[in-house]
């Protein structure tokens, strides 16, 4: 029998325990060892067996061993160090206050948007990379101090577990969780109902949700879940799953997370008396209706037309792009966002954003293709600032969205980056915690002070520490893999050698991530008898670890698992090669605490960043990967290597070539160096590198470190550009649209008429001054209303501009010919150079000049 319902029950705390409350319901415990230590000190046996859930633990402890340690005065004593820890945290001036003491302009508030939060695996409410880096923007948040408030949507169901079919086939089944069984409160109004944010759905019909909060450390994260009585049965389904279902379930739970999003803010904010967030942060674009929610608003509350709200609204919203595989892009049809925002007979008014144009909400997420609505789009569109997440994908990005801004180079496209960084208190093993904390004092981990007071470890120490987390990594693969062929049908008798699977000395590579194609999780097998002689060296022998779950509607995916599962079940080889089935956060933890390696072989430049070998380099794994993402920027020739990358070659022969040089660099450079031992047997080369991995990558790959340079970078600039925009009543969205629809309809007008030049010595040199006078036709603009431009720049044999150089022009006068412009400039360039002369919208309120996509050339 199934239940119908499920709850969850818990045991009266008594009084002297009611500490525990807090510090299990503050997610702050998954990054602080001493409380979890205090958690398995209840009942170190339930405490395993609950999977180390605080939550779980006190729904089933006996109430006898509650009422004992009620009296027990150690207990005690370490449970109110540890509350008392918990206040301090979360009390203490960090960095925000710190920066704002001294002046520094900081957001008062910022809401950051997300489809998945990956916090703790206690909250299985992600599905990889992105959902992990929204955790660890959450947890670095809260320890810099920031006022962040993180939204996203509850799932019933998570995210599939994934086992294996005895013949190597993944399966997934999707364990239902009960909020109530999660460290989860329900956000209510004063009176003690539940707060509910209410979207109009098609058919005069609602979607609820109410609210939970997760609190991590300082920041809350609000999470909608559809599930609830007053809902349709079809509506308590938005909820269900993370990336189930098809388009329309989809773009259900886009507007849920978008609209309701921003509603669930406004309902928090009110009910805590707190500032409204002046910086809206789109971590991707599946909550990119958040923006058309905000032009609602004030449209309907201030008097602001449409055009008037969209520039204040994109003042303050700062969109982050994550994908550069445009099958990645979110996209939907057209006429599938038509039917649910368009008035119920189809109308231009929206039922679901009342007083706003259907046409003009479409208009934001336009493509090429006008039978599509692009979730990326909508993202650029509505955010006056917007990043790639690592430098190469910055400029990848620049590339892939040049369409939105005609007439600039890729290189002028307003997209920056942000390099992704991962949260150390979470992923780097209590071992090195403890190691900084001795040489740099307590709660250090995030200052690199800790990282190069290293140099003065005893190499013999950090190696014992690599062995020490080797061994953990080897204790958890042969649990992991006596319990996974247990679900393919095996029986306990059968399984004896899984008990001597791995060795605790032997230098072990891991590769985990999720198995889109471009991942190539089946690399490592171009050469399958290569990759044996490897496995089993006498000597030198390499391990390897896999794991990774591919997507439930992705049959291709599948296969490269099955493709792995079988090589690894061959009897020669599965003592040294492991699949490892449900990679999720508390099988990552082991394998970037324990491999020695860490591989990588995406198909460059796919992969955005990739975040798990910054986990890695946390712990001194070595990274050995394509110069992908963060690689590219972040290997330095002694922190690991590089896999040399065959772009450009077609794919087969690239897959071979670079699958080559990767058996290569293990057999002729990682191996030798690994199985290199001093007179300690200490690989004293191989620790050179491992220190000086967490020395130089330590401080760069931190997830404070990138919340930091949000901060300053994009939110700060956007808080500043949305106060600015707001005051006096509005005044500055009010003029920026109306400078924006003078532009429009003076623009076709605009033309460089006329460039002539002076002064050119007869064999210039660098320095050289260069007078240059341009006419230009405004259309009926002032002159300062744009922004002419001298642009430099190398010219190839095609007369197209690189390396390019601008410099502003003067306005000088006016006679027939038009505007005149001139500026006098010493040649910035040397070698084949050439110059042309542009015209710029140009307004105060603008980002950047290329904003509107509008340049006049001659
Ligand atoms: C870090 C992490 C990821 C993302 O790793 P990538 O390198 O971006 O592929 C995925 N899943 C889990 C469980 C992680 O911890």
């Amino acid at each position: 029998m199934k239940a119908l319902r499920r709850f969850t029950v818990r045991a009266h705390l008594p009084e002297p325990l009611a500490a525990l409350e807090a510090l299990t319901t503050n997610l702050r415990w998954s990054w602080h060892p001493q409380t979890q230590d205090l958690f398995e000190s209840i009942d170190p046996t339930l405490w395993a067996k609950v999977d180390e859930d605080p939550v779980r633990l006190l729904g089933e402890i006996a109430p006898s061993r509650l009422d004992a340690l009620a009296t027990d005065s150690e207990f005690l004593e370490r449970l109110h160090a540890a509350a008392a820890d918990l206040d301090d945290y979360l009390s203490r001036p960090a960095w925000y206050q710190l920066q704002r003491e001294r002046g520094t302009a900081l957001p008062d508030g910022i809401a950051y948007f997300s489809m998945e939060f990956g916090v703790s695996e206690v909250l299985p409410n992600y599905s990889g990379g992105l959902g992990i880096l929204a955790g660890d923007h959450l947890k670095a948040a809260s320890d810099l101090g920031l006022p962040l408030i993180g939204v996203g949507l509850l799932y019933r169901s998570g995210y599939f577990k994934q086992s294996l079919s005895a013949d190597g086939w993944q399966l997934e089944h999707y364990p239902s969780y009960d909020p109530q069984g999660l460290p989860l409160r329900l956000l209510t109004e004063s009176d003690g109902t539940p707060a509910l944010v209410r979207v109009d759905v098609p058919g005069a019909r609602t979607l609820d949700a109410r609210v939970w909060i997760a609190q991590v450390g300082r920041v809350p994260l609000l999470l909608l879940d559809s599930d609830i009585a007053s809902n349709d049965e079809d509506m308590c389904k938005v909820t269900d799953r993370l990336y189930g279902g098809g388009q329309d379930h989809r773009i259900k739970q886009e507007i849920l997370a978008g609209i309701g999003g921003v509603r669930a803010v406004r309902a928090y904010t009110r009910i805590h008396a707190l500032p409204d967030p002046e910086v809206f942060h789109m971590n991707e674009g599946h909550a990119g209706f958040l923006g058309a929610e905000r032009i609602r608003e004030l449209v309907t509350t201030t008097g602001l037309d449409f055009d008037e709200a969209l520039a204040a609204v994109r003042a303050g919203t700062v969109f982050t792009t994550h994908t550069p595989v445009p099958a990645g892009i979110d996209r939907f049809p057209i006429d599938l966002v038509r039917h649910y925002f368009a008035g119920p007979n189809g109308e231009n008014d929206s039922a679901l954003l009342p007083g706003l144009p259907v046409d003009r909400i479409l208009a934001l997420g336009r493509e090429d293709d006008p039978h599509v609505f692009n979730m990326a789009h909508l993202g650029l569109r509505l955010g006056q600032r917007s990043n790639g997440v690592s430098e190469l994908h910055g400029e990848v990005s620049r590339g892939m969205f040049e369409g939105l801004w005609p007439g600039f180079d890729a290189t002028e496209v307003p997209i920056g980056s942000v390099t992704n960084g991962v949260h150390a208190p979470t992923w780097a093993a209590r071992e090195w915690i403890t190691l900084a904390n001795r040489l740099a004092g307590p709660d250090r981990v995030e200052e690199s002070r800790g990282w190069e007071l290293l140099q003065t470890v005893d190499p013999a120490e950090l190696w014992s520490t690599r062995n020490v987390l080797r061994g953990q990594l080897v204790d958890e693969v042969r649990r992991r893999l006596r319990n996974s062929w247990l679900e393919r049908g095996a029986t306990e008798a059968e399984l004896g050698w899984v008990g001597t699977v791995f060795d605790p000395d032997a230098l072990t590579v891991g590769f985990a991530r999720r198995v889109p194609t471009y991942k190539r999780l089946t690399l490592m097998l171009r050469d399958p008898e290569r990759l044996r002689a490897l496995l089993l060296d006498e000597e030198r022998p390499v391990q390897l670890v896999v794991a990774g779950k591919s997507h439930p509607a992705d049959d291709g995916g599948k296969g490269l698992i099955q493709q792995i599962v079988r090589f690894a079940d061959q009897h020669d080889v599965r003592h040294r090669i492991v699949f490892l089935p449900d990679y999720d956060m508390s099988m990552a933890r082991f394998l970037y605490w324990g491999c020695d390696v860490w591989l990588n072989n995406p198909l460059r430049p796919l992969e955005a960043c990739g975040t798990s070998g910054m986990k890695s380099a946390l712990n001194g794994g070595l990274n050995l990967s394509i110069r992908d993402g963060w690689w590219d920027e972040m290997f330095d020739g002694e922190n690991g290597w590089a896999i040399p990358t065959a772009d450009g070659v077609d794919d087969v022969r690239r897959d071979d070539l670079e699958a080559g040089a990767l058996y290569e660099l293990l057999e002729r450079s990682v191996l030798p160096r690994f199985y290199d031992r001093d007179d300690r047997d200490v690989p004293t080369r191989w620790i050179e590198m491992v220190r000086h991995t967490l020395e130089n990558l330590g401080p760069k790959v931190l997830a404070s470190r990138m919340v930091r340079d949000y901060t300053v970078d994009y939110y700060t600039p956007a808080a500043e550009a949305a106060r600015t925009i707001v005051a006096d009543d509005f005044a500055g969205a009010k003029a920026l649209a109306e400078y924006r629809h003078r532009i429009d309809s003076a623009w076709p007008a605009v033309r460089v008429a006329q460039v002539d030049s002076h002064g050119l010595p007869e064999s210039p040199v660098i320095g050289s001054s260069l007078g240059l006078i341009a006419h230009v036709q405004l259309g009926g603009l002032a002159p300062d209303d744009v922004q002419v431009q001298a642009v430099f720049g190398k010219v190839g044999s095609d007369d197209t501009l690189s390396d390019t150089v601008t410099v502003p022009m003067r306005h000088s006068g006016s006679d027939p010919l038009g505007e005149e412009f001139t500026v006098d400039v010493p040649l910035p360039l040397s070698g084949a150079v050439g110059y042309t002369v542009r015209v710029l919208p140009h307004h105060d309120l603008m980002a950047t000049p290329a904003e509107f996509g509008m340049v006049a050339l001659p």
